[in-house]
């Protein structure tokens, strides 16, 4: 029918546009009480050394469960959160509830939490820098357990104040990881710049590492430059033991994807820790 006059596919486009904008305005008005109502949640998922075998870290990976729209994906509500101005209060409850839950697992095994932050909290240094020592006091968590990621497309000013909140970071024994390491516009750059300690190759590049040959050579080529910078080197995406099998032959430190462990609850999260000591105390002695 819309194919038979153009103006009905100038409508129908407009019509889908409005619905879209307006769920986005209804997810924006439903995020405000997500927190009080409690519907959200982290979700961890291990960060695996590839020579041990063993979890360095957890990614947190936020979810909501709306009672009105069921469960909404964080790509979708992030950027309107975001755009919304409500990231900052999301952001600390997230932060909070990352080191609180770290903090948590420290007893069955040493390992990091790894916690995403949205460009917009890093535009208020100060406000961000007291969020974090806010949550570490709370949780009483080592800042070397810290470990907070970053996208190549946040830091796009180059913003004297920003540099000297990260490099004030990094200095307290929090890491600094470079997520989506490929895919954003200045990421050299921010090598250069920035104090990052973890390099994560997107994981765009890792679904192509067996069949095509340019995903193979830049994955080898950024894991040959991040050691040279003396970065750890992580793929995230990682689904098929062939695709780590190559990582590890290229020398990559970490890996992360569905091939170890979708991202699970800390209780999961917890019994998988003590798990990997056990098999390891067992393989040892
Ligand atoms: P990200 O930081 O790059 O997170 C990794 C995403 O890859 C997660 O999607 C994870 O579930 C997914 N993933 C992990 N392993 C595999 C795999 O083997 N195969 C495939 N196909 N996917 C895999 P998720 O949880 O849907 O999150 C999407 C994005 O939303 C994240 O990308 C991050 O940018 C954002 N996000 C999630 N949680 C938070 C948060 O707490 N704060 C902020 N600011 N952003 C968040
Ligand atoms: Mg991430
Ligand atoms: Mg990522
Ligand atoms: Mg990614």
């Amino acid at each position: 029918q819309a194919k038979s006059s153009g103006q009905g596919v100038v409508c129908s486009y407009k019509q889908g546009l409005d619905q879209r904008a307006k769920e986005s305005l209804e997810i924006a008005s439903l995020l405000r009480t997500a927190a009080d109502r409690d519907e959200l949640q982290l979700l961890f998922q291990p960060l695996i050394d590839l020579r041990s075998g063993q979890p360095v870290a957890a990614e947190a990976l936020l979810r909501w469960t709306s009672a009105e729209l069921g469960p909404v994906s964080p790509a979708r509500f992030i950027p309107i959160a975001e755009e919304a101005g409500l990231i900052r209060k999301l952001g600390a409850w997230i932060l909070r509830t990352a080191c609180l839950s770290a903090a948590a697992w420290q007893s069955t095994a040493p390992c990091r939490v790894a916690v995403n932050v949205s460009s917009l909290q890093l535009q208020s240094p100060h406000e961000f820098l007291e969020c974090i020592e806010h949550a570490l006091a709370l949780s009483e968590l080592a800042p070397t357990l810290l470990e907070l990621e970053i996208t190549e497309g946040v830091l796009l000013e180059d913003r004297a104040d920003i540099a000297e909140l990260l490099a004030t970071l990094d200095g307290m024994g929090v890491h600094l990881s470079l997520d989506d390491f490929g895919t954003g516009y200045s990421a050299l750059s921010y090598l250069r710049r920035f104090p990052f300690r973890v390099l994560k190759i997107d994981r765009s590049f890792i679904a192509g590492v067996l069949e095509t040959q340019a995903d193979a050579e830049l994955t080898r080529a950024i894991i040959a430059m991040g050691q040279g910078l003396g970065l750890t080197v992580l793929a995230e995406g990682v689904e098929r033991p062939e695709q780590a099998d190559f990582l590890r032959q290229a020398g990559c430190d970490l890996a992360q994807g569905f091939l170890y462990s979708r991202p699970i609850p800390i209780d999961s999260f917890t019994r998988l820790l003590g798990s990997e000591r056990r098999a390891l105390a067992s393989a040892s002695g």
